[in-house]
């Protein structure tokens, strides 16, 4: 339910989405280069569901944006695509790539020099200013922010329009998972969605539902579905302590590993947000643990996300880069 201007409340699909006769519109609070993804991220309001945790429930969880239809959207990729800097294959559009490429420190562009995590793979001209920092410009569109999934049929309108308009832009779905079932993978694959970032936010359903207000029942299988449907497929799982901690972390990437153990895998770690700001944020140590329980598993490409959230001196960096690799850090 999404918090209406008058105090009322309405469901996510019928109060920031609409179609007119043939036109889909869909309510959004910003579209810009977002760091440290380097895509073009789509902030959308409203969403399927009600996380004590959400970071974006200012425009998710209320009414707050402004409108635009999948032409607009378009139009704003293909304003996009003359900017970009990094053209990605397909098997790339996605965040869990993006900080092989920059560190986003800008030093390259401010002081000409490389900053000490640089993984100089960028001329400094493929780096560029956006509202949250210096990095580059990847051939990506993502739509991240609250979630109607389960409205197929605008994503894969929206990402036929944009795949239509540019000549070389990949579509990808941030999403919790809740909207993609088989019927909805279908319509979203016949309109060239190219990628999901799964955010499988706990493994146990009982928890689930106390943290996100429903059931993680069919969220569980949607892995292998996406896999076996020809998208490409990254994971995340946030670190909650008290609420989701290694055992379900461990649970979810057994999950993923028995689909593909080369699927991306990253651990965010949690800051206190929204209904859960009294709960703390994982330690350095529970993190490096978490990180080496999920490798343990089996899984080939895994980073701990949200570093700056448990790593706040230079000593802490220093200690986390000596345990897990400078290339396990996202
Ligand atoms: S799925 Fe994401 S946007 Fe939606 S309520 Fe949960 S955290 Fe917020
Ligand atoms: S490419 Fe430039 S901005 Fe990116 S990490 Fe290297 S020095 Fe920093």
């Amino acid at each position: 339910m999404v918090e209406m201007e008058d105090g009322s409340f309405k469901p996510a699909c019928r109060s920031t989405l609409r179609r007119e006769g043939e036109v889909w519109y869909r309510l959004i609070k910003a579209a810009h280069l977002s760091r440290p993804e380097d895509y073009f991220s789509i902030y959308q309001s409203g969403c399927n569901h009600s996380c004590l945790k959400c970071h974006s429930w200012d425009f998710s969880k209320r009414y707050n944006g402004f409108w635009v239809s999948t032409g607009e959207l378009a139009e704003m990729a293909v304003e996009y695509e003359g900017i970009v800097t990094v053209w990605e294959p397909r098997n790339r559009a996605t965040m869990f790539h993006a900080t092989d490429l920059c560190r986003h420190c800008g030093m390259c562009v401010v002081y000409g020099t490389r900053g000490k995590l640089c993984p100089r793979k960028l001329a400094k001209e493929q780096v560029v200013l956006s509202p949250q920092g210096y990095g580059p410009a990847r051939n990506i569109v993502s739509f991240t922010g609250g979630d109607v999934v389960c409205q197929a049929d605008f994503y894969a309108d929206a990402a036929e329009k944009i795949k239509d308009a540019c000549s070389n832009m990949w579509v990808l779905i941030e999403t919790n998972g809740y909207g993609l079932t088989p019927k909805n993978l279908d319509v979203l694959a016949s309109g060239g969605v190219d990628s999901f970032w799964l955010d499988i936010k706990a493994y146990d359903e009982e928890v689930y539902r106390r943290l996100c207000g429903t059931t993680n029942e069919w969220i569980l299988k949607v892995p292998e579905l996406i896999v076996d449907m020809g998208f490409v497929l990254e994971v995340l799982t946030l670190y909650i302590p008290g609420w989701v901690e290694v055992d379900q972390i461990v649970k979810i990437a057994e999950l993923v590993h028995n689909v593909n153990p080369e699927i991306p895998f990253t651990v965010l770690a949690f800051f206190p947000a929204y209904k859960l700001s009294n709960t703390r944020s994982p330690k350095l140590l529970e993190m490096v643990n978490a990180y080496f329980a999920v490798k343990k598993v089996g899984l080939r490409n895994v980073k701990l996300g949200n570093c700056g959230v448990f790593a706040r001196t230079q000593k802490d960096w220093d200690i986390l880069i000596t345990l897990v690799g400078q290339e396990a850090i996202g």
